[in-house]
């Protein structure tokens, strides 16, 4: 197992869960993903190693209560990508109105303008953020 697995078994463990096999796999899934994925996506790659898809609700909702994943809502759906490890911690997210892809918009710059603008809303209302989500609605490259 290496490093990142490690820490989030033990962070798993803390809370008092079990790492189970299943959590396992579903972890593996979310690390090997580029995207965001459903519930049912999850499902459709880990269907054959016996999971099913009421054990996928529960542990998204596991990993998403303790901060291992982010949980996106769009159109009522819910999509999950790694919030814990992730390569692009904070990001804005893109949703095409047609063919319902979501997009990161994560190059640099970006991410820097968007992390300085949380801190100036800290400061400026004496907050303090956690997270946050931005959805920009719209058509992408190939469907304008
Ligand atoms: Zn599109
Ligand atoms: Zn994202």
């Amino acid at each position: 197992m290496n490093k990142e697995f490690l820490s989030i078994k033990k962070l798993i463990e803390t809370k008092g869960y079990k790492f189970t096999i299943q959590k396992r796999i579903i972890l593996e899934e979310l690390f090997s993903a580029d995207i965001h994925l459903t519930a049912k996506e999850i499902y459709s790659k880990v269907k054959n190693k016996n999971i099913g898809l009421a054990t996928i609700y529960r542990t998204m909702n596991l990993f998403t209560s303790i901060g291992i994943v982010k949980e996106i809502h769009a159109d009522g759906m819910s999509y999950y990508e790694l919030k814990m490890y992730s390569k692009k911690p904070l990001h804005i997210h893109f949703k095409c109105i047609k063919c319902n892809r979501i997009i990161d918009v994560d190059n640099t710059g970006v991410e820097i303008k968007y992390l300085k603008l949380n801190r100036e809303i800290e400061e400026s209302k004496k907050l303090q953020i956690h997270d946050a989500n931005i959805m920009l609605i719209g058509l992408c490259d190939k469907c304008k």
